[in-house]
């Protein structure tokens, strides 16, 4: 089987009714090679009459979707996983392409993005309901859980294939058309997954692609036939679709930014909390919601760990992210890298010690990619911005507090509360943390504890609006509305009319 996106293509079009839709005279946006630093290709963005034309067709194709008996529709995402398994180095490189992070760390992402659809594969018990034999009067009453119809996705551009699959697997599994909103700066790994999943035998029109910007985010919103919307990226782009999803009655999940803190304990073991802090600091330069952008050195080891994880820091190797040996690779545009290189220079006037500058002494080899080199702050404080506010680059800083009291009241002043970690030897100290501490996901000598696919992802305060986290039994309850059923045969029917509220003597 051959498929045309295997290799990103000049112009990134859209994926409407079963097949690629390039569209002629339309706005564009560049997409580039972050690591060349050159614009590679152009993508599409919707004007509104491509949405109508998007939903129109996902529209047509959800009602003989959601009458798919749940094992058929499981069928469909076994042979995608299947394809996704045989093309993971594929769905990796243009990952990496567009995004700059390393190809096993792509390959990372395509993974935990695979492990959500062979949850879904699991539809037909997820979906099984509950049945109550014999309430009274000859009554059976049972709950199950149906179809919304057709929901919509809006992605970031910092996990191109994870986070869509977050969605799309849950939502097709549970009966709806599903239709994508993929980020402009890496789009081109949407279309090979339409691509994969039209091979599987999903029918035209249960998964869509709509390139574009927030043109298309408000059609999508506004659009009197999307019953609900789920959404990752920043948190002022996902409070305002959490309020406009709201007041369009639509149901909405709008997963933000983060500010990750890493708490290390006076009796942790540094060498493992110094590799920690390094892989979750710096991995994926920094652009990960779950990335440590923090670390919290409680007690009289700062010196010790500071020096640790800077001996570190110093040896990470950065280049393109197809090369062999890579640490780090570039940042997603120019933009963005200028925008992390500000946050450094304030960092630097608000008297934040700069013990490691990663705007300076950038390799040769790294030529005019979108580069920024490892950074980090020491005695960093709250007032800070580079404290207070999401950086999403290879940035760490270090905030030294006297207890763990400390640790836990300054983590929980923090508006975002995605991801927190604790080192520490002690299982009491270890369960008080888990306790006290305001934030959805939690490790304990674990650095970035993403939940597996049969839990569920999401953070607290900044970073989720809505009730729901992603994927997981959450997924399936945020993709699917509740009916309860009652019912009885007219042979067991007797008494006549009842005017009292019927109970069980
Ligand atoms: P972003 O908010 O800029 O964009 C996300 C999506 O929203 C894109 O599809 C974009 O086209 C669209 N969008 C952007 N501006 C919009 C607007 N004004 N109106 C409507 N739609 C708009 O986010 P990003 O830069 O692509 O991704 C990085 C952000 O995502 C970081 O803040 C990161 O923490 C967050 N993120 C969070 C999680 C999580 O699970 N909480 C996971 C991944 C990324």
């Amino acid at each position: 089987m051959s498929f045309v996106h295997l290799e990103p293509q000049t112009r990134v079009g859209h994926w409407v009714n079963g097949g690629l839709v390039l569209g002629t005279g339309q706005r564009t946006a560049p997409v580039f090679d972050p690591a060349r630093g050159v614009v590679a290709r152009e993508v599409l963005l919707a004007e509104p009459a491509q949405v109508e034309e998007v939903v129109a067709s996902a529209t047509a194709a959800a009602s003989e979707w959601a009458e798919w008996a749940p094992q058929r529709r499981a069928r469909v995402l076994f042979r995608f996983k299947e394809l996704v398994e045989r093309h993971t180095q594929d769905l990796a490189r243009l990952i990496t392409l567009e995004h700059g992070k390393t190809l096993p760390d792509a390959a990372g992402e395509v993974q935990r993005g695979l492990e959500v659809i062979e949850f879904a594969c699991g539809a037909p018990y997820l979906l099984k309901g509950q049945h109550s034999h014999g309430i009274g009067g000859g009554i059976d009453h049972w709950s199950q859980r149906m179809p919304l119809g057709v929901v919509a996705g809006i992605t970031p551009f910092n996990f191109p294939f994870m986070v869509p699959m977050w969605m799309a697997p849950m939502a097709l599994a549970c009966g709806n058309a599903f239709i994508l909103k993929p980020a402009e700066r890496d789009p081109s790994v949407s279309l090979l997954t339409a691509e994969l999943l039209a091979a599987a035998g999903l029918p035209a029109g249960v998964f869509s692609v709509v390139q574009g910007d927030k043109v298309a985010v408000d059609a999508l919103l506004m659009h009197a036939d999307i019953q609900a919307v789920s959404f990752v990226g920043s948190t002022p782009v996902a409070r305002y679709l959490y309020a406009t999803a709201a007041r369009q009655g639509k149901r909405a999940q709008a997963l933000g930014g983060a500010k990750n803190h890493l708490v290390v304990m006076p009796d942790a073991d540094l060498e493992q909390a110094a590799d920690g802090l390094i892989g979750a600091a710096y991995g994926s330069a920094g652009e990960r919601c779950m990335a440590i952008s923090v670390a919290v050195v409680v007690g009289d080891i700062g010196e010790a760990l500071v020096a640790r994880v800077l001996e570190r820091a110093k040896r990470l190797r950065m280049g393109n992210g197809l090369d062999d040996n890579i640490d780090l690779g570039p940042l997603v545009t120019a933009a963005h890298r200028d925008k992390v290189a500000g946050f450094i220079a304030a960092g630097e006037r608000a008297g934040a010690r700069l013990l490691l500058d990663g705007r300076c002494d950038l390799p040769a080899h790294c030529g005019a990619g979108f580069f920024l080199g490892a950074t980090l702050f020491d005695d960093v404080t709250p007032a800070m911005s580079i404290y207070r506010e999401e950086v999403f680059g290879p940035v760490l800083c270090v905030v030294r507090v006297p207890t763990l009291a400390a640790a836990v009241a300054l983590i929980n002043d923090h508006p975002y509360g995605n991801g927190v970690a604790l080192y520490t030897r002690d299982g009491g100290t270890a369960q008080a943390f888990i306790n006290r501490i305001k934030v959805g996901m939690v490790g304990v000598n674990v650095p970035i504890p993403v939940p597996m696919a049969w839990h569920s992802f999401g953070g607290w305060k900044q970073s989720l609006f809505g009730d729901h986290h992603a994927y997981g039994e959450e997924g399936v309850r945020f993709y699917t509305r509740y009916k309860s059923v009652m019912q009885r045969w007219p042979e067991s029917i007797g008494k006549g009319p009842e005017f009292v509220m019927p109970i069980n003597q």
